[in-house]
Parts: structure tokens; sequence; C-alpha cells
């Protein structure tokens, strides 16, 4: 058998600093990267296993709950996803699922992987879901398990969920909820909101590389688990044996990603550090900043005005602009990245995250001056300096002291 040649010597690493503005990953802080090339300890060291009780303190604080079952599975936020519907449904379960994205349109195909009966109740991409109708369609199926994104990443849209998920438990539903692109830049209140299983990923609004999906589950949930009369579907994903390891047990289940838990810990103690409302008012703040300026461009929102994510902005790209020629060049000559539109939004929007670490002020002007230069490049009728003016209004509107 003849094998491949061994390969030329290849230069170290090094790849160019991007400012990260699309919907994930984002900017990382210096700290959380230097936290990954910190020694590794073994995966059963005394000293991991106290960042590991440490992070899950730090988790309870991010998501506001007091679930024990709280913890982050290895894997990216997808993985997450799986695990709350694996472990909360059986072959022939009743799940239903609020599509208004493309994740939503992901929960659905897990949860159909899992062997759920899925209903699926769907709204045009850009628009939320009224408590109302999510009301009418859980009386009418009776599910066991209530699926919604609380941040549709694809179409930066932000879905109130506290009522809905009142309108499960009236009807004896449990709700799982994603919040993947929320946690960290918006408020997210697993208790105070009832949520009995929820999901999230590293690499949005908590600034950390991708690799990690925090996860918590209610007692009731735990309790479903436990009650389960068929194996969890996934081995991986199975949290009755992956809390023995992040519980007292410490039974060896699979090996921790050491460095990628180092991160969270890490990016964690930042969010502890700056508040958590003080970092929903930064999102908030650099969103009004953007949003102002992209209005002084003509630059109008997909999502429906009062459902915007301020960590997401999904605006609509302007009449003969074309997506890729604008995107290429904010990469080349500007080195930032922004996302396109996704399913039934390709060619037709832009995704900008101003998400944790990247929710800047010096971002948010460095890509209204990017942006604007490409389209005038490209002949579009833009009066110079409008933008960048715009944004400044805002901030002195708002409280531009967070902005730092
Ligand atoms: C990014 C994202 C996911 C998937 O996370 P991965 O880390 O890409 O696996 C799921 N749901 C939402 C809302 C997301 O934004």
């Amino acid at each position: 058998m003849p094998i491949s040649p061994r390969p030329g010597s290849p230069a170290p690493l090094n790849p160019s600093a991007r400012v990260l503005l699309g919907p994930g990953p984002s900017e990382v802080s210096p700290r959380v990267l230097s936290a990954m090339g910190m020694p590794l300890l073994g995966h059963l060291d005394p000293e991991f296993v106290a960042l590991m009780d440490e992070t899950q303190d730090l988790l309870r604080y991010a998501f506001r709950t007091e679930n024990r079952l709280t913890m982050a599975v290895s894997g990216t936020g997808s993985a997450g996803m799986e695990a709350v519907v694996v472990n909360l449904i059986e072959p022939g379960d009743k799940m239903l699922v609020c599509v208004n994205g493309v994740f939503g349109g992901r929960m659905v195909d897990v949860a159909l992987r899992a062997g759920a009966e899925v209903t699926a109740i769907e709204r045009p991409y850009g628009e939320v879901f009224d408590p109302q109708e999510v009301r009418d369609a859980i009386r009418k199926v009776g599910p066991k398990v209530v699926g919604i994104v609380h941040a549709e990443t694809s179409t930066g849209a932000w879905q109130p969920v506290e009522e809905i998920a009142r309108s499960a438990h009236e009807a004896g539903a449990m709700i799982a909820i994603d919040t993947v692109t929320s946690l960290g830049g918006v408020p997210v209140e697993i208790d105070g909101w009832a949520i009995d299983a929820v999901y999230s990923g590293t690499q949005k609004c908590l600034s950390c590389p991708p690799g990690l999906a925090p996860v918590s589950f209610s007692p009731r949930a735990v309790e479903s688990i436990h009650a389960r009369k068929s194996k969890i579907q996934s081995w991986y994903l199975d949290m009755t044996m992956i809390s023995r390891y992040w519980g007292s047990d410490r039974f060896y289940h699979h090996t921790a990603p050491i460095s990628m838990n180092y991160a969270l810990r890490e990016a964690l103690a930042l969010v502890v550090e700056e508040g958590l409302e003080a970092r929903w008012q930064r999102h908030m703040t650099n969103h009004l900043a953007l949003k102002a300026g992209l209005g002084a461009m003509g630059i109008s929102y997909i999502t429906t005005e009062g459902h915007q994510l301020p960590q997401l902005n999904c605006v609509r790209i302007p009449e003969g602009i074309d997506d890729l020629t604008v995107r290429k060049r904010l990469l080349k000559d500007w080195g930032i990245e922004i996302g396109g539109g996704l399913g039934s939004l390709k060619g037709q929007a832009w995704r900008i995250g101003l998400m944790g670490h990247g929710s800047r002020r010096v971002n948010v002007t460095l890509f209204l001056a990017a942006l604007e230069t490409c389209l005038r490049e490209l002949s579009a009728a833009i009066a110079p300096g409008a933008a960048l003016a715009a944004a400044a209004q805002a901030y002195a509107a708002n409280d531009a002291t967070v902005q730092a």
C-alpha cells in the first residue's frame, strides 16, 4: 500500500486576528485564551474536580437557577440541544416545537431522531410566537415537552418565553428552551420563568471558544428522566451517567475536555466580575448605537420591531448590493467577519453579532466605518459620516459610560 509522502515542514500556526462580528464564534477575551494554555490537570485531579464544582456554581449564577443538575456537556451548543431532547424524550412521546428559524428547525430534527411524535408550529422568519397561539397548540397536542428557541440566531428574533412556560405547565407539559445565543447577552431567568430544561453554548455571548454546552434541568425534569422506561438513546449524552461524574461519585464517564473547561470557568468569572445586569445593559447600549448607525445608512431590520436581539442584528441587504462582495471586502480590507442569511434569508440578510466581549463601542464604530466605506465604494448613495454621527448620538443618549 502506498502511503502519502511526509508533508513539508509546516510553518507554526499563525491565524489572522479577526474582528468577529458574526453569529458566533464571538471575540474571546485574552484572559480566556490564556486560560486555555495553562497546564493540564487530570480529569479526576482534586484541583480539576474543584474547578468543576466552581463552574457549576458560576453556571447557576448565569442561568439564575438553583437547579442541582447544572453543568457543561462536552460538545457545542447542538450537543446541548441533543442532551436536553434525548434525556426528556422517550420514543413515542409527544413534543411540540416552535419553529421560526433554523434552530427551531434543528430541534424538530433532533426530536424526530429521538423518536418523538413531533408537532411543529411555525412563524415566518423574523417574527416571534404569540403566547396565545402556543397555548392553543399546547392544549390541542397535549405534549410531554414544549421546545422553543429564546434567541433565534438565524433571524435575530427575541422570543418571550415566560408566558409560554406557564401555559405548558397548566397543561402538564415541561418546557425546554434554547438559550445558546441569549445566555450572557439578555436576561435568562431559569427559576423565575420556571423552565424545566435549558441548554446553551460557549461561543456566543459567553465569549469563550466553541466546545462546551451549559445545561440545566429542573427537579421535575430530573424526576422524569429517572422515571423513564427506556434507556436514553445516546450513551454520550446520558445525563444520569454524566451527572455521576459531575456529582460527588466522580465516576468516570468520558474524559472532560480539560482546557475547554478552563476557558469556560474563566469566561464565567468575567461574567460575574462584570455582573449580569451590567452585561445586559452593555449589549443593549451597543445594539442601539449600531441600529442608529445602520438606520442613517438606510438599512432596516428583518426582525419585527420590539423583538430584536441586541446581540444579533439581522438586517436587510440594501437594494442592488451583492451580499458576498461586501462580506468578502469586510474580511479582506478590514478583518471583520459578519454573517450571511441562513435558510430562506440566504443572500437577503446580514447578521451582525455584538456578542459578549465583541459588544464594544470600538467594534460598533469600526464596523459602521467599514460598512459605509464598502457601500460607498459600490456606489451606494450614502452621506459620508452620517452613520458614525448617528451612533455617537445614540451613545450620548444612552449610557455611554458602560462602554469603555
Ligand atoms: C449556535 C446555535 C446553536 C448551535 O450551536 P453550535 O455550537 O453551533 O452547535 C443552537 N441554537 C442556537 C439558537 C444557536 O445560535
